[in-house]
């Protein structure tokens, strides 16, 4: 018995160990990450390859029009001819693409395409994390309320709202910062910024507060932005499908599956109820009780 007792010790210390050394972040996405961060728009602008494409095959900003991999140290010049000069130009770029891969020394896994292509889209996250994740950034928005509105699925956003509301307890939140939450925004509260872990962009929310979150009378007249517009034009949250639209679709998915839970659980008590009182209708005739 001690034997066993011990036995189920060490499982439970060893279940504990590797539940607590399991890395919360994937190691590939988060350097793939750290290389997308050296590009902006002073350094990259008029490119005719996006960032994530050059950070997916390891490139990272040197200096400007400079990328240098991250695994081989290689140089890469991206210095481009006028687009006026049509045929020069188009010749340039079609180099600066397939250079992305074959700039690479011989033996450098780059030159192969290490980084899986999921690395393009936002993070995918359980239904678990996901809810603590919106949790802990809502937080962040405490009574902060702004004029925001997604160009569409403005109905859908408010049903999920509410729900999520209804199901975690988060005083003071509103709308607005639940959509900047969705579409992927962090909020910098000291700086009263918005930032994006993805594309790095950060963008100041003041004038888009409204009138209640103003501490002196502005009779401005405040405007509305649309956060998704926000992002860089390439960043993942931005896309069609699998950016922000797949997080709406987890949350949307996720109540349905609580819902049916708390159906098939309501009807089960009913049952329960209702065997309890043929029992006791039994006894009755049975003249036991
Ligand atoms: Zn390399
Ligand atoms: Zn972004």
């Amino acid at each position: 018995m001690a034997t066993l007792n011990r036995k189920r010790k060490l499982d439970q210390t060893l279940i504990q160990k590797l539940y607590h050394d399991v890395p919360s972040k994937d190691p590939t996405r988060e350097s793939f990450l750290k290389r997308l961060k050296t590009y902006d728009v002073f350094n990259w602008s008029g490119k005719p390859v996006d960032p994530p494409l050059c950070a997916l095959h390891g490139w990272e900003i040197a200096e400007k029009d400079v990328l240098k991999c991250v695994m081989c140290h290689q140089f890469m010049s991206v210095t481009l001819p006028s687009p006026t000069k049509d045929a020069p130009y188009k010749h340039a770029c079609s180099k600066l693409k397939s250079r992305l891969a074959s700039a690479h020394s011989k033996f450098c896994l780059y030159s192969t395409n290490q980084v899986p292509d999921s690395v393009l889209e936002i993070e995918h996250v359980s239904n678990m994390e996901l809810q603590d994740t919106i949790q802990q950034q809502l937080l962040a928005f405490k009574n902060i309320e702004a004029l925001c509105k997604v160009s569409e699925l403005q109905d859908e956003i408010k049903e999920i709202f509410d729900w999520f509301l209804e199901t975690t307890a988060i005083p003071d939140v509103h709308l607005s910062s639940f959509t900047f939450v969705l579409t992927g925004w962090k909020f910098l509260q000291d700086d009263m910024l918005l930032k994006c872990d993805y594309c790095n962009r950060k963008w100041s929310i003041e004038p888009y507060l409204s009138q209640k979150n103003l501490t002196e009378k502005n009779d401005s007249v405040r405007t509305t932005v649309d956060p998704v517009a926000q992002h860089q034009r390439w960043c993942a949250w931005r896309a069609p499908t699998r950016g922000w639209k797949s997080r709406l679709l987890q949350l949307q998915q996720l109540k349905e599956s609580r819902c049916r839970e708390k159906r098939s659980r309501l009807s089960s008590d009913s049952c329960d109820s209702l065997t309890d009182r043929m029992r006791t209708v039994r006894k009755l005739l049975n003249g036991t009780l």
